[in-house]
């Protein structure tokens, strides 16, 4: 057999249906049915998908899923979520029909700024250089400014200024922090032409030499903030509401309890980002970040009990999603997605996230501290491995029944179930 290469000189340059050819020559796929499953982009047309990214060959889909039952800020909203794994969408339908007559979710933002960082290093004066950056804010602001007239348009552009002195192996690094309103966009590219723009001046006004000029995804200018109050009746009563509050002091003092925590809030979360075509690794890169910020992980959301005996839940993360650039402008799931939820603003889009990202949390909580999230989980979880297991149009539902019934959700059984199905009709 002769050796395979993956040095494909232009690949790049070949057509969609090219690269694919070559892709499955290389791995001994010549069967016309992965041709065309590659070829079947669903609704992402091929050419979009490859201007999107590089050396594209096809498109990953991804269920979309409605979460009803959301009020926040007095509005109704059906809320799409791009996610597979099951019980995600259940879980924030769940949280929102108990939450719903109580008023369900109250959100805030602290603001759209996004922070860029200049990395000067090779000083010896760290002191000196640190304020000869900031006394030049006015000609920073112009710089910043004049790289993006239509973001200045559109009400955004630089805010202000913070210069950090950092020690390291090297000596002491000086990091500029340029902090700007990008409005409606996500802003890395906005906030990365700015950084690399000003690079150079900060090098002749001080001396040094710059590294690094790019964005923090620690986005704490740009915090969702979302809170919300269950009644006590609606969700159990006394022992359900205190089971959630000591679910949630694990999770205070504990990373390893915080982790899982924070996955279950980012089910939620991400699935709105996935879904509006956001950036779903700068937001869980900022996400956990922040819930590390007190030099420990720990959970991002807070749970407590009120004066009159609710549950009362919030939460508060970094939310750096935009209306413009990347794929939300391009995608049609993620343009439908944004009309299904009426958003007029990356702010209302980010407040509607956080409200996603408490209501996931309320339930999986709230499994945890009851019955465990295996029976909900499973009960969902038993038709994929009906699926698995081979089982076609009414042998799933049925398979997945018998699994239930039986109580052991395993690919093994749902084979020996299926083939009792079979040998039956
Ligand atoms: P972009 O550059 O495509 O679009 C933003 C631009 O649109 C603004 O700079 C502005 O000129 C214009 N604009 C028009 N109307 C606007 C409005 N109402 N509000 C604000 N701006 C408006 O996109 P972006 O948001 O700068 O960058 C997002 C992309 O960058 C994402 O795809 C992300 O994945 C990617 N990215 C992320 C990182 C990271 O997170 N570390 C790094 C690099 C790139």
């Amino acid at each position: 057999m002769s050796k395979k290469s993956s040095r494909i000189s232009g690949f790049h340059t070949l057509s969609v249906a090219d690269r694919v050819s070559k892709t499955l020559e290389f791995a001994g796929m010549s069967d016309e049915q992965d041709a065309a499953m590659f070829l079947n982009t669903g609704n992402l047309p091929a050419d979009l998908a490859d201007r999107l990214i590089e050396n594209a060959v096809g498109t990953m889909n991804i269920p979309v899923g409605i979460a009803t039952n959301m009020l926040i800020d007095g509005r109704d909203y059906l809320v799409p979520m791009a996610t597979e794994e099951s019980s995600v969408v259940a879980a924030v339908c769940n949280a929102g029909r108990q939450s719903y007559e109580s008023g369900g979710f109250q959100t805030s933002m602290s603001g759209t700024c996004m922070i860029a960082q200049i990395q000067l290093v090779d000083i010896t004066d760290p002191g000196n250089c640190r304020l000869s950056i900031l006394e030049r804010i006015e000609e920073i602001r112009a710089i910043c400014n004049d790289c993006d007239p239509v973001l200045v348009k559109h009400g955004g552009g630089f805010r202000d200024l913070e210069v950090r002195i950092i020690e390291s192996a090297h000596g002491p690094m000086v990091i500029t922090h340029l902090i700007v309103d990008t409005r409606d966009a996500m802003g890395a590219n906005a906030v990365n032409t700015m950084a690399e723009t000003l690079a150079p001046h900060i090098e002749s006004w001080t001396g040094g030499r710059v590294y690094l000029r790019i964005l923090s995804n620690l986005a704490d200018r740009r915090l969702a903030r979302a809170r919300c109050v269950w009644k006590a009746d609606a969700i159990g009563g006394p022992d359900v509401r205190d089971g959630i509050v000591r679910a949630y002091e694990f999770a205070l003092m504990d990373p390893y309890r915080a982790a899982t925590h924070n996955k279950g809030i980012m089910n939620g979360v991400s699935a709105v980002v996935m879904a509006t075509g956001n950036d779903t690794r700068a937001v869980e890169a900022g996400a956990h970040a922040y819930a590390a910020r007190k030099g420990w992980y720990s959970s991002l959301s807070h749970w407590e009990v009120t004066a009159s005996g609710d549950l009362a839940g919030s939460i508060e993360l970094p939310m750096a999603v935009g209306l413009i650039g990347g794929a939300t402008k391009l995608h049609p799931m993620a343009r439908a997605s944004l009309r299904i939820m009426d958003i007029q603003s990356a702010e209302q889009l980010a407040r509607v996230i956080a409200a996603v990202g408490l209501a996931q949390n309320f339930s999986a909580l709230k499994a945890l501290a009851t019955e465990g999230v295996q029976k909900g989980h499973m009960s969902l979880h038993s038709q994929n491995i009906a699926l698995m297991a081979g089982a076609e149009g009414d042998e799933i539902a049925a398979v997945a029944q018998r699994l239930v019934d039986l109580g052991t959700v395993r690919i093994d059984v749902a084979e020996q179930e299926l083939l009792k199905l079979r040998s039956k009709s």
